[in-house]
């Protein structure tokens, strides 16, 4: 027997207490994915309350979205049912910070900023700095496995992330990983949780790995008159014995969006590290600029936070090819966007092979996939690369499978893994690649 829309708001009112459910329409609006609103939002404040909305929704078949603070709700296909939006902002406990291990358990609503300030008093941090600011929730961070500049050197969630504690669909509540840096494990889980955009587990609690912060820091950006001369820029950087921590490509649109004064494209360069290599890497820095034909000057420290206000658009693509071909695909799809009449603001992760373009303009549906994404996805296949559809409008989302084709194999491994974790497919149903 179906169980009654009021009925449902009690079930989940009585456990996590009537005042953090509702039904209003004005707040349902706001969690809207992609124009579809939840029936209910539930903000649960511990584990097993999240276990026990879990278990109700696979009871009744109810179909889930967990939410951290809504930045990355863009990303994935429209869903296919939407009921439920868990928002875990009231999961915001540090559970155990162990500085001398450099190890901390969080909850997944930690916000990266209030992190910040956590970890910073014992000059450590946590090495993840999505772009569009450090507002954003650990468990959201690791669902869509976001990253910026600092994963050229310390990598991403997947590589901090040492174990997590889950919900399973059916409220079972799963630890994963380790707690300790160095482990032996079998089948990594969290691995698994990191990038699969809440499709195989609500992520409760996250144990991750810590740095010390630098002692010093040397930033620069080093601007171009050509694409290319900054590829190759990027290139000798690579090959150099130069230790960046951070590396950032912007093009034009971006500097322009940025304040900074035009250039074909630029190089972002931080050196973190004791005072006296910051200044003598600063120096051979400089000359390797120089011999590449660009010219560098010193990076304001808090523009790095700001890169992400580059990609603020209703439109964004996520490319990722071969590290050094970076200038080439980054005009390509500065040429693919002005031919229709769209502009492009592009930021890269540099030294991963990985940049973003914000788009701005008017385009068709039918347009938008035969003209930028088909062509630009074959071009990248060749080299095993890819664009995912990061932002768009729902009519363009319709035109394009925003994740892109994943050969048969890895999406037969992947249909295992979403029947095994979710058998009723009540987790984000069907906004993850093939449909999942
Ligand atoms: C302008 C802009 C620029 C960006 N640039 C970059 C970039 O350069 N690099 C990059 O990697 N990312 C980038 N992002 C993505 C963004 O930084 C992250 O994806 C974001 O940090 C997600 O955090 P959130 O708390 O807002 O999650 P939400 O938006 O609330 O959630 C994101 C997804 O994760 C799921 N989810 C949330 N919490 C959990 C949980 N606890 N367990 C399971 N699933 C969960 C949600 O259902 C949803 O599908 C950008 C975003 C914006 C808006």
């Amino acid at each position: 027997m179906t169980v009654s829309a009021p009925a449902l708001e009690e079930g989940l009112g009585a456990i996590v207490g009537p005042g953090h459910v509702t039904a209003q329409s004005a707040a349902l609006s706001t969690v809207s994915i992609d124009g579809r609103p939840p029936r209910w939002i539930a903000s649960p404040g511990s584990t097993d309350e999240v276990s026990r909305i879990l278990a109700l929704c696979s009871t009744e078949k109810l179909a889930v979205s967990p939410r951290g603070r809504g930045s990355a709700t863009d990303l994935g296909n429209p869903p296919r049912r939407l009921d439920l939006v868990i928002d875990l902002a009231r999961l915001t406990a540090v559970l155990d910070y162990v500085p001398e291990d450099m190890v901390a358990t969080v909850q997944a609503g930690c916000i990266l900023e209030g992190l910040g300030s956590v970890f910073g008093k014992h000059a450590q941090m946590l090495a993840l700095d999505p772009h569009a600011g450090q507002s954003r929730t650990v468990g959201g961070v690791l669902a869509t496995n976001a990253s910026g500049p600092s994963r050229f050197r310390y990598g991403t969630g997947r590589d901090l992330l040492l174990g997590a504690r889950f919900v399973q669909a059916d409220g079972t509540v799963t630890w994963g990983g380790a707690k300790v840096v160095k482990s032996v494990t079998g089948y990594d889980i969290p691995k698994l949780l990191v990038g699969s955009l809440g499709t195989l587990g609500l992520i409760v609690e996250a144990t991750l790995r810590l740095h010390p912060v630098p002692p010093d820091t040397g930033s620069w950006l080093v601007v171009f008159d050509e694409n290319e001369r900054a590829g190759d820029f990027l290139s000798a950087i690579l090959a150099s014995t130069l230790e960046p921590d951070r590396l950032a490509w912007l093009n034009d649109g971006a500097l322009r969006r940025l304040g900074q004064p035009p250039a074909a494209a630029a190089l972002c360069v931080s050196i973190r590290t004791v005072a006296k290599a910051v200044t003598s890497q600063g120096a051979a820095l400089a000359a390797l600029s120089e011999q590449s034909g660009g010219k560098a000057r010193a990076l304001p420290a808090e523009l790095w936070t700001k890169l992400g206000g580059a990609l603020v658009a209703p439109l964004v693509l996520k490319v990722a090819g071969e590290i050094r071909r970076q200038s080439r695909w980054a005009a390509e799809v500065e040429h693919r966007a002005s031919r229709q009449d769209l502009s492009a603001a592009i930021v890269g992760e540099a030294g991963n092979g990985v940049f973003r373009a914000a788009l701005t303009g008017t385009i068709e549906p039918d347009i938008f996939g035969r003209e930028l994404v088909t062509p630009l996805r074959e071009a990248l296949r060749e080299e095993g690369g890819s664009l995912v559809v990061e932002r768009a409008p729902r009519l363009l989302k319709d035109a394009a499978d925003v994740w892109g084709p994943v050969p048969e194999a890895a999406l037969g491994v992947m249909r295992r893994l979403k029947s095994e974790f979710d058998p009723l497919g009540i987790l984000n149903p069907g906004r993850f690649v093939g449909g999942l």
